[in-house]
């Protein structure tokens, strides 16, 4: 009998494990997976705040020796000006970002739980949720070596992603559930070196590209979901188009260059889910998803991981009643994380931004203290409601116009 069993090692999984088991309780960690081994279908922007995680878990360190090179500028070209800069660091001091694959980072966190004594089994998928009068109380799965297996505990968690077995099997509600908006694809190029996180964000196109592992960059062109079947029909001649339209420099660079990799690439749903019930909880993608827009799902998976962990604790502890702690969880998750995914599956749209919101973003290519803040309120640096804020709005605008008013004078 264990005190938890985890089912899904990678972003949200290793870190509850692992954060359950550094407060002393026995946790069993299943993946069908095996470690090290890619996502078929994830970009890998990892923000400041997540990277602040991994440093107070003591794994960033580890994550840096896989040699993926610290992104510490963002590059958000507009077409008319283009934002250059920071968002304020997370946790005081972390300034940089990582984009790691996942075939590096994943490892990492889930070396970082057994070395706190979870106990991992790779290979094993999870087929079944084990019921008792309507509380869950443990799984049957198939190990490795093709037997069947049944492990129970107190809780049990799903950190299995989108197409979480453990959701579908409580019938986890959902809540603010969105369609695809936007769909993207991407590839990784050698002999391309970007200079930190690079957007050139158009209408109904947005091209992406980072460094990341193996001296390697990745280039990605989104586009608004309803264009899906239409660029489809010639994926690669659309993404070369685009760079070649908008961002002709990249397109120079990409021709000296070489494409390492196949373009992977799709669309996909968004959703807020209920993450608690009697005996069990759920955990990033399988509570929560958004448009990959923000790339923010990896450093949520963190920050959630660390929400459950103390909520189980303060349950399990006796501090609190566990649904009472687990209620917490879900309200703290919401109130930070609901205004980011609205603000996420605005931007996914593609939609040009209305006339108020390029005058604020034309604006803050004046003012540097305010366009690190609005990187701040994408790296979770700064809350989405603060920097939107009707006053903060208007102090920009204000100083935007004295500035034209100071340039016109002189
Ligand atoms: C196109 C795209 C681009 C993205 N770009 C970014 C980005 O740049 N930055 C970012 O932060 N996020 C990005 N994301 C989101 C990110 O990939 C997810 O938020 C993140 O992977 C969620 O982590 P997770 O641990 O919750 O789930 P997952 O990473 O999906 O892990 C789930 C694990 O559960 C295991 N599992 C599932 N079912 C079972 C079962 N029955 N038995 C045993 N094991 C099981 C799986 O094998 C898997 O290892 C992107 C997503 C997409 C689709």
């Amino acid at each position: 009998m264990y005190d938890a069993i985890i089912v899904g090692a990678r972003c949200a999984g290793s870190p509850t494990a692992m954060l359950l088991a550094r407060k002393g309780y026995k946790v069993l960690l299943l993946d069908r997976g095996t470690f090290p081994s890619d996502m078929p279908f994830s970009n890998h922007y990892v923000h400041q705040t997540g990277s602040a995680r991994l440093k107070r878990w003591g794994l960033l360190d580890k994550l840096a020796a896989t040699g993926c090179p610290p992104i510490t500028t963002n590059h958000w070209n507009y077409g008319a000006f283009t934002l250059t800069g920071s968002p304020p660091p997370a946790d005081g001091d972390v300034t940089e970002a990582y984009a790691p694959r996942r075939k590096a980072l994943d490892p990492v966190l889930v070396a970082g739980a057994v070395a706190d004594g979870v106990e991992l089994r790779e290979g094993f998928s999870v087929q079944e949720v084990l019921f008792e009068n309507d509380t869950v109380v443990g799984i049957r799965g198939r190990q490795k070596n093709g037997a069947n297996v049944t492990e129970r505990a107190r809780i049990t968690i799903g950190a299995d992603g989108m197409f979480s077995l453990v959701a579908r099997s409580v019938k986890a509600p959902e809540y603010s559930s969105k369609p695809p908006l936007e769909g993207s694809w991407y590839s990784y190029w050698s002999g391309v070196k970007m200079k930190g996180w690079h957007l050139w964000l158009r209408p109904r196109r947005v091209i992406f590209a980072y460094n990341t592992n193996d001296n390697l960059a990745l280039i990605g062109v989104a586009f608004a979901a309803k264009d899906l079947p239409r660029v489809r029909i010639n994926m690669e001649h659309h993404h070369q188009q685009v760079i070649d339209e908008i961002a002709p420099d990249l397109a120079a660079d990409m021709k000296k260059g070489r494409r390492e990799s196949r373009f992977v690439g799709g669309a996909i749903p968004g959703y807020v889910r209920k993450p608690y019930g009697p005996g069990w909880a759920l955990v990033g993608d399988a509570g929560y998803q958004k448009d990959p827009c923000t790339a923010s799902g990896i450093t949520d998976a963190f920050t959630s991981a660390e929400l459950l962990a103390e909520a189980i604790d303060e349950g399990f502890s006796g501090r609190q009643p566990l649904e009472e702690a687990l209620a917490a969880y879900e309200q703290r998750r919401n109130q930070s994380e609901l205004p980011y995914y609205e603000m996420t599956s605005q931007l996914a749209t593609l939609e040009p931004p209305p006339p108020e919101t390029k005058q604020l973003l034309a604006a803050l290519a004046e003012n540097p203290e305010q366009r690190s803040r609005f990187f701040g309120v994408v790296a979770h640096t700064v809350p989405v409601t603060e920097f939107f804020a009707p006053e903060n709005v208007r102090q920009i605008m204000a100083r935007a116009q004295q500035q034209a008013v100071a340039t016109a004078v002189s």
